[in-house]
């Protein structure tokens, strides 16, 4: 697995891409509930993005074992897409939807963040790795990855473009 603090540093980029994404679908009816909404979202994305882990471990035992092969079901992509699309069509519709809705986008930022290690994630069946370097290694790279994505949804999102159309103008000079 990327390390923990990986998943920690993604899992908050993770968050405020679910917030955003959650306001902008814009149904959920007024400023007040889209505010809520949004740190529901939040608050799921940063638990979803360690998730996987945390849900292999029989923690409600003493010896927390492993109750599951680790990174099979709990880092299942079907299981983390279908998720996603299933608390995003119930927005707007069903309270608990933000929250969901971010548990599973920092779900899916988790397998992204353990996919280029070598032991893989399966995203369908049987596991599948990027093999680009081993656990722990090159956490800024997946960091900084995650946190761009966050910066470009909430710059189209909530300020449509306005700071990317600022980037693209000071890199014109
Ligand atoms: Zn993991």
């Amino acid at each position: 697995m990327a390390s923990s603090k990986a998943h920690h540093a993604t899992g908050l980029a993770a968050g405020i891409i679910a917030a955003a994404l959650v306001t902008a679908s814009a149904r959920t009816g007024g400023a007040g509930i889209d505010l809520i909404a949004g740190v529901l979202a939040l608050i799921g994305g940063m638990a979803g993005a360690t998730a996987p882990d945390w849900l292999e471990v029989a923690w409600w035992t003493r010896r927390r074992k492993l109750w599951i092969t680790h990174r099979t079901l709990t880092h299942w992509g079907i299981g983390w897409i279908a998720l996603l699309a299933l608390s995003y069509h119930f927005l707007g519709r069903h309270p608990a939807a933000p929250a969901a809705f971010g548990f599973a986008c920092g779900g899916l930022m988790h397998l992204f963040a353990d996919w280029p290690n070598p032991l893989g994630v399966p995203w369908i069946a049987g596991r599948h790795s990027l093999n680009l370097w081993t656990s722990g290694h090159c956490d800024l790279i997946i960091v900084a990855g995650a946190w761009a994505a966050a910066l470009f949804v909430v710059d189209d999102v909530w300020f449509h473009h306005a700071y990317g159309r600022m980037l693209l103008g000071a890199l014109r000079l």
